[in-house]
């Protein structure tokens, strides 16, 4: 078989680039994954049921970027949706992210209303802090607020998801879920917020309709490597992977997920609800609430945290702190002596913790730099 690309993985990152190479430049693609379908991480499926589900944990799309809204839109619909999350705390469902309303949730409101002053006069409404940074420059009484937040809300989740503290992490990740000095229950203030209305799959089957791309699952590109003729190649796997652990293994995460479906039309009250204190599990996901759907029955996917060990289960995570940015930027140099010829693009080949919305717009970025200047005389 003769291609113009090899694209090895088929989620988000090597969806966008197949379909921007096909569609642009009029060249071939050969898209392939060692799963047995497309999608990648975001992969959705209904199930025995009928319920829409997110077979590798719950995957809710919002995003900054009008780029990325529009060129996501040509191959779907949207339903909107705005994600909700409580977490347990002391037993009380309270609004994460931690916000104005968890706080009156937790405490008499004389002490609430204090409490709220402070964080006005500190931070101003509206403003997110990030646990870390409430928790450096927090006196008096709001040293008590940042120590009950972080030791309720993050140290123990943080601890089932990584194994670590939340300061052995880089800030960045708790500062995903910052207190957010607001009314507003919402995890997420993108000015887009959507669910794709058929699905992820449905939205990739429509990117990857092309004459010129071509899908290959269930192989791994070393089965097939040695029979595929091609020019470049884009790789979204594991980086470390590719160079065969040369400097050793790149941690990341694995989750297990739990899905039960029960008789009933709704389990909990919002699409998700975190026990970052109770339990081994994270979180529980309701999948009806994101996809919209009615049905007198109702699935749920509970996530178990689990150390990642390659041939038994997936690297979902990187695990973003110095020492492995320092292994990754080993790994970053041998790309680079590749000079181009293959392209490393997404979560788990540039090793960081991209959402869906940032690696697709990575993807866009990646053809216009790395693909379409580098070939000015094919564009069609
Ligand atoms: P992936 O989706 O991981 O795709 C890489 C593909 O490469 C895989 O399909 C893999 O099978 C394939 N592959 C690897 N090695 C080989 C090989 N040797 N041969 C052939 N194929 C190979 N983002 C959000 O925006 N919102 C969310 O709510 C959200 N929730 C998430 C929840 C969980 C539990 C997880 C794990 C991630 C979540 N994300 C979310 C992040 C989202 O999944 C990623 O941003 C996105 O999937 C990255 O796409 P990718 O193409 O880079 O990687
Ligand atoms: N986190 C936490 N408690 C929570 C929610 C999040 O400690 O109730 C921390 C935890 O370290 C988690 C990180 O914040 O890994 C990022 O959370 P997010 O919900 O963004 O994680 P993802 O959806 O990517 O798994």
């Amino acid at each position: 078989m003769k291609v113009d690309w090899l694209i090895v993985g088929a989620g988000f990152s090597g969806c966008v680039l197949a379909e921007r190479i096909a569609s642009q430049l009029g060249q071939r693609v050969l898209l392939m994954d060692k799963r047995d379908h497309i999608g990648g991480n975001a992969y959705d499926y209904y199930n025995e049921h009928g319920i829409l589900v997110h077979k590798y944990g719950p995957h809710i799309f919002h995003t900054k970027s009008k780029k990325v809204w529009d060129y996501l839109s040509q191959f779907t619909e949207w339903r909107p949706y705005f994600h909700h999350v409580l977490g347990v705390v002391e037993g009380k469902k309270v609004p994460i992210p931690f916000n104005l309303n968890s706080l009156y949730a937790l405490f008499p409101p004389k002490y609430a209303e204090k409490l709220e002053e402070k964080l006005l006069d500190n931070f101003g409404f509206g403003v997110k802090v990030p646990i870390l940074k409430l928790r450096e420059s927090a006196n008096g009484e709001l040293e008590f607020l940042a120590n009950y937040i972080y030791d309720n809300v993050f140290v123990r989740y943080t601890a089932k998801q990584w194994e670590l503290k939340p300061e052995e992490l880089d800030k960045a990740v708790t500062g995903r879920v910052p207190v957010y000095i607001s009314r507003d229950d919402r995890y997420f203030q993108d000015p887009y917020q959507a669910m794709p209305k058929y699905g992820y799959t449905e939205m990739f089957r429509k990117m990857l309709a092309h004459p010129n791309i071509k899908v290959l699952l269930n192989a791994d590109y070393r089965e097939v490597i040695n029979d595929i003729k091609f020019n470049r190649m884009v790789y979204t796997g594991p980086v470390d992977t590719f160079f065969d652990y040369m400097y050793g293994e790149l941690p990341y995460r694995s989750l297990r997920f739990s899905f039960e479906t029960l008789d009933q039309e709704h389990y909990q009250e919002v699409g998700t609800v975190n026990y970052p204190n109770e339990y081994d599990i994270t979180r529980i996901t309701e999948q009806k609430y994101l996809s919209g759907q009615t049905s007198p029955k109702t699935t749920l996917v509970k996530e178990y945290p689990q150390a990642y060990v390659p041939g038994l289960n997936d690297p979902y995570y990187p695990v973003p702190r110095e020492e492995n940015r320092a292994r990754y930027e080993l790994y970053l140099k041998e790309a680079n002596k590749l000079n181009g010829s293959v392209i490393f693009a997404g979560r788990l080949a540039e090793y960081k913790y991209y959402d869906m919305d940032q690696a697709a717009l990575r993807a866009l970025g990646l053809f216009e730099k790395e693909v379409q200047e580098k070939t000015p005389d094919t564009i069609i």
